[in-house]
Order: structure tokens, then C-alpha cells, then sequence
């Protein structure tokens, strides 16, 4: 467990997230630039494709429907012919390419996946929260778990001493003993022990 810990918190989340959108950043240029690279020149001659095929496809469409107005089946099958890889005639190196990309794209939300859920497993160990409830609900839900950790920590008190989660009603902390409310000696209000003055009565409460 103390090791795992350990391998966890070398992540380093937070800048893990950094060099992580970097990379992402990086790689949509090079999509982008590689798509054009690939694909720009060949617009033209897609677009003539794609015009030339819906064209034929009309016109089968029409013809079927007059000869054969009755078998709507034959007529849905002729419309099934023309499919996207019939329109336009992609290449081996086509599809490496698109593969690459997706895979790419594939890589990085996963990585993104990972560092989210660290992220969260890591702010559970700080905060003394558990770790692994918080952290499988990460894992599945990503977003929603960290959303969930964060209502979760803004209902509790964090004690300023050693950082972990204390109850709302807590005078001191049950990690460290140190005071995290004292009562006012004026008015006996509960005040927190880093504010400057009472809030029930205006007593300075720090010279
Ligand atoms: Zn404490
Ligand atoms: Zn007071």
C-alpha cells in the first residue's frame, strides 16, 4: 500500500495534467496538419465523387421506384450499395493514417483517465477521505468523481494544522489535537482560531 502511494503521488497529478494537455495540444496540430496534408489536396476530387455517386444513386433510386414500385424491400437494398467506402476510394496508407490518429486520440484520453483518478486517490490520502471508494468512483465516472470528492471536502472542515477532514462541529482536530474553534471569552461565540476578531461581538482576538 505504502508503496503504491508512493508511485502515486511521483505522478504528480497536477503537473501530470499539464504536460498532459501539452501532448494534447501537440497532437491535434499534428492531426490537423497530417489531415490537410493527407486529405486537402483530394477535396476536389472527393466532392466530384461524392456528387458523381449520389447522382448514380438518384437516378437508380428513381428508376427502381418506377419499374418496381411494389418491392420496397429491392429498393432499400439498391440504397444500401452506397456506402462510404464506396463513394470515395481510400488507400492502405489512409487508413494507417486515421488508425494512427484514433489510436492517438484513444492514448491520451486514456492517460487523461488515469491522471484524473490519481488526482483523486491522491486528494484522498491528503485529506484522510477514502481513498478507495472515492477513487473507483473516479475511475468510472471520472468527472462526476472528482465533482463528488470536492462537495465532499466542502462539507467538512479542513484543519489547517495537518490538512485532514474534521466534522463540521469539531473544536479540535482528532488527527492532531490542535484547536480548530475556541469560544469568545466576551460573548462566548464559536469562533475559528484564525479569525481576528469575534464575529459575535467584535473582540479583537489576536494582538
Ligand atoms: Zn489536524
Ligand atoms: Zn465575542
Amino acid at each position: 500500500m505504502n508503496k503504491m502511494k508512493e508511485k502515486v503521488k511521483r505522478m504528480n497529478p497536477k503537473k501530470g495534467f499539464c504536460n498532459l494537455i501539452l501532448c494534447a495540444v501537440v497532437f491535434c496540430i499534428i492531426a490537423g496538419i497530417g489531415t490537410a496534408a493527407k486529405f486537402g489536396s483530394r477535396i476536389p476530387e472527393m466532392k466530384q465523387q461524392i456528387e458523381a455517386a449520389e447522382k448514380t444513386n438518384e437516378e437508380i433510386y428513381q428508376n427502381t421506384s418506377e419499374k418496381e414500385r411494389d418491392r420496397e424491400e429491392n429498393r432499400h437494398e439498391k440504397e444500401h450499395e452506397f456506402e462510404w467506402n464506396n463513394i470515395v476510394t481510400l488507400t492502405t496508407s489512409d487508413y494507417v493514417f486515421v488508425g494512427c490518429v484514433m489510436a492517438g486520440f484513444w492514448i491520451i484520453l486514456c492517460i487523461y483517465w488515469l491522471y484524473t483518478t490519481a488526482y483523486v486517490v491522491s486528494k484522498s490520502w491528503e485529506v484522510g477521505a477514502n481513498a478507495w471508494i472515492f477513487g473507483i468512483l473516479a475511475l468510472v465516472t471520472n468527472l462526476f468523481g472528482v465533482a463528488v470528492l470536492w462537495i465532499y471536502i466542502k462539507m467538512h472542515l479542513v484543519c489547517r494544522e495537518c490538512g485532514m477532514l474534521q466534522p463540521r462541529n469539531a473544536n479540535y482536530c482528532s488527527i492532531c489535537g490542535s484547536a480548530i474553534y475556541i469560544k469568545c471569552p466576551d460573548c462566548g461565540s464559536r469562533i475559528s482560531i484564525h479569525d481576528e476578531y469575534c464575529n459575535g461581538c467584535g473582540r479583537k482576538m489576536r494582538s
